[in-house]
């Protein structure tokens, strides 16, 4: 197998996201990758009618970011990936995942089969969507 030089691993703090650390982490040190994490924060105002209310606030914002980016911190810790690169992005998670992929010139992208969306939506889940935008290959780690 060639091996992989940059890996980004997506993570969305599920009690999933410690199965996919560890398949990234094992990935990673079996190529001597560099191992990148990233972290979406998607926040999109939405009333109880299911109405766009405008951008968030920008204290809000602010605020979900720095929580976002202590958890994955924390993250990273918990999961002994203390030397992963970091990055949390706001917006459109599969968006997000792509640049960044793009940015870090990725040559393999790690993501969950599925998250907070289920098994039962893995069609429109971030793994698939992903994958159909994917600069790189990408493993989609199976959950169950
Ligand atoms: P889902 O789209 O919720 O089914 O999630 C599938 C996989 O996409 C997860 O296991 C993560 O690897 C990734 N993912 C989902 N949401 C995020 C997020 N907000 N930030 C980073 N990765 C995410």
């Amino acid at each position: 197998m060639t091996p992989y030089n940059t890996i980004l691993l997506a993570v969305d703090f599920t009690p999933d996201a410690s199965l996919i650390a560890d398949r990234a982490r094992r990935l990673a040190h079996a190529s001597d990758a560099h191992l990148h994490l990233i972290h979406v924060v998607e926040h999109i105002p939405i009333d109880a009618a299911g109405e766009f209310m405008g951008p968030p606030q920008t204290d809000l914002h602010e605020e979900m970011i720095e929580t976002a980016r202590e958890r994955l911190r924390d993250y990273a810790r918990a999961e002994g990936l203390e030397h992963a690169a970091r990055h949390v992005a706001a917006g459109y998670t599969k968006q997000e995942i792509l640049v960044h992929a793009e940015t870090i010139a990725a040559d393999l992208i790690v993501v969950g089969s599925h998250g907070r969306h289920g098994l039962a939506l893995l069609l429109g889940s971030t793994a698939n969507a992903v994958l159909h935008g994917a600069p790189c290959d990408v493993l989609a780690v199976r959950l169950y």
